[in-house]
């Protein structure tokens, strides 16, 4: 395997020409404990796990002060497995996963509602029309905080296509922002991926999720 600081450093320069402040995380669910050590020794700050079984897991054996980002599908049923281990997750879609959020976290956590911009049936996310009134009835859950949206791009090598479901991203998330919710401050947007990282820092991206081409993928993990 390719030893990840070198790359960290090419990526970290390609987006922050676009964008200083923008957040890489590593997504770390294809790789061990050791590669994910090995990201955090590079610099890495953001980790990224899709499953509550990796992200419990790798919680427990890594005691360095990064931030934990939970950013697959969420069953309700595991809410109470990982609500308290993360910083941020990713992939609040439904009013059910809102609920047991509200019931089972022991502080705030910091939120971004998923949304399927690109209106693919096989993605998760909120409909683009029905995220601000989803937003909105958010209001009365202590425990949610409504950082900013997140999407996946659409399946597709179009470059253009990707681009337009950013841009729609970042449009609806200042829509949201514009509204100063107390409980959904939405100023940030998490998009990007290993193929189309560069493209969402251009559309504004804040936080990018990457996994392939930055720590790639182990066999056995
Ligand atoms: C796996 C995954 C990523 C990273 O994908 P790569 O193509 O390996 O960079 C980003 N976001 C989500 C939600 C993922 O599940």
């Amino acid at each position: 395997m390719k030893p990840i600081k070198p790359v960290f450093e090419r990526i970290t320069q390609q987006l922050t020409a676009v964008n200083e402040a923008i957040q890489i995380i590593a997504v770390t669910k294809q790789v061990g404990i050791e590669r994910t050590k090995e990201a955090i020794q590079a610099g890495i700050i953001h980790l990224g796990e899709n499953r509550p079984e990796g992200l419990v897991q790798k919680h427990e054996v890594i005691s360095e002060p990064v931030s934990w980002h939970y950013i697959g599908n969420l069953q309700t049923r595991k809410v109470k497995d990982v609500i308290n281990e993360v910083d941020f997750l990713h992939s609040l879609d439904r009013m059910s996963l809102a609920q047991e959020i509200q019931k089972r976290a022991n502080r705030p956590v910091n939120c971004f509602v998923q949304v399927n911009v690109s209106g693919e049936e096989s993605k998760s996310g909120i409909a683009p029309e029905k995220t601000m009134d989803f937003i909105e009835s958010l209001e009365p859950f202590d425990k949610i905080n409504v950082v900013g949206l997140m999407t996946m791009a659409p399946n597709t090598a179009d470059e253009s296509v990707i681009r337009e479901a950013f841009k729609g991203l970042k449009s609806l998330q200042l829509q949201v922002a514009d509204k100063n919710l107390s409980h959904a401050p939405c100023t940030e947007c998490s998009m990007g991926m290993s193929n189309d990282y560069l493209i969402a820092a251009q559309e504004g991206a804040s936080f990018v999720r990457i996994g392939t081409a930055l720590v790639g993928t182990e066999s056995e993990a």
